[in-house]
C-alpha cells in the first residue's frame, strides 16, 4: 500500500460503528508515516472514532491543520494528550495566541506558508487566501494526484489549480474533503463541477461543508466517479 486516506470525523458516516459530528478529519498513510489532517470539533468523538477504526493516535507521526476554524481544530487538545510526540503543522496565518497555546501541548509547531513536502510524496499546497486562509494536502503517486481539503475556503477549483501548478500535467485520481458549496447557488455549483471535470478530476468524494444539495449534484455529474464520503470511508492506492 503506497497511500491511503480514511475519514475519521465528518457529519456523515458510511459504517454504523462510528459517530457523526460537524467537522472534518482524516488519517493519511504514506511510506511509514501516519498523518492526521484536521481534528473535527470534539476530541472525545475523534478518539472514539479512531479506536473504532483501529487507528491508534500514538502511531501518528504528524498532525496537519487545514485552517483554524473550530470544526477542524477543536479536537486538537484531547488528541495531543494521546500523541504528544507529533509535531503540528499549522497555517502560518494562525493567531499568535493560538500558536502559543498549541505549542505547549505538542513537541513542535511548524507554521506553513509556502508549499512544502510533509511526508514521502505528501505535500501541503501552502496557505491559500480565502475567507479563512487554508492549506490542503496533495499526494503524488502513480503519475496522479490525490487532493484533500478541509473546508476549501480558498475555492475548490483554486485549490485543484494550485496542485496542478505544483505538479503540471497530472490528473486528479481523488478529490476529497469539504468543498464549501453549501451556500452556493445551484447553477454555480454545476459550473464548479464542470471546471473540476475539465481539470481532470476523475474520482470525487465531497464531504463536510460541501452541503447535501451540492453532494447530490456531484453524484449526478460525476456518475461512477462519485464516492460517498463519511466517517469510515477509505481510499487506497497500491
Ligand atoms: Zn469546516
Ligand atoms: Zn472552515
Amino acid at each position: 500500500m503506497k497511500f491511503s486516506v480514511t475519514i475519521v470525523f465528518d457529519n456523515n458516516c458510511v459504517i454504523p460503528e462510528v459517530k457523526p459530528e460537524w467537522g472534518f478529519a482524516c488519517v493519511i498513510k504514506t511510506g511509514n508515516e501516519m498523518i492526521l489532517f484536521d481534528t473535527g470539533n470534539d476530541g472525545r468523538i475523534l478518539l472514539d472514532n479512531l479506536a473504532k477504526l483501529h487507528l491508534d493516535p500514538y502511531d501518528l507521526s504528524k498532525v496537519v491543520i487545514s485552517h483554524m476554524h473550530w470544526d477542524h481544530v477543536g479536537g486538537l487538545p484531547d488528541l495531543l494528550q494521546a500523541c504528544p510526540q507529533s509535531p503540528v503543522y499549522l497555517p502560518a496565518s494562525a493567531l499568535e495566541d493560538d500558536i502559543r497555546i498549541i505549542r505547549r501541548m505538542c513537541r513542535a509547531v511548524i507554521p506553513v506558508r509556502e508549499a512544502v513536502e510533509i511526508a514521502p510524496d505528501l505535500y501541503s499546497t501552502g496557505e491559500l487566501p480565502g475567507y479563512a486562509w487554508e492549506q490542503s494536502l496533495i499526494y503524488k503517486g502513480n503519475g496522479e494526484l490525490s487532493i484533500i481539503t478541509g473546508c476549501a475556503h480558498p475555492g475548490i477549483v483554486n485549490i485543484v489549480r494550485r496542485a496542478q501548478d505544483m505538479f503540471p500535467g497530472l490528473p486528479v485520481s481523488l478529490l476529497l474533503g469539504g468543498f464549501h458549496l453549501h451556500h452556493t447557488a445551484p447553477a454555480d455549483i454545476v459550473t464548479v463541477y464542470r471546471e473540476l471535470q475539465a481539470a481532470g478530476v476523475k474520482t470525487i468524494a465531497p464531504a463536510h461543508c460541501t452541503g447535501e444539495g451540492a453532494i447530490e449534484k456531484c453524484r449526478d455529474i460525476f456518475g461512477d466517479g462519485f464516492l460517498t464520503a463519511g466517517v469510515g470511508f477509505n481510499f487506497m492506492l497500491t
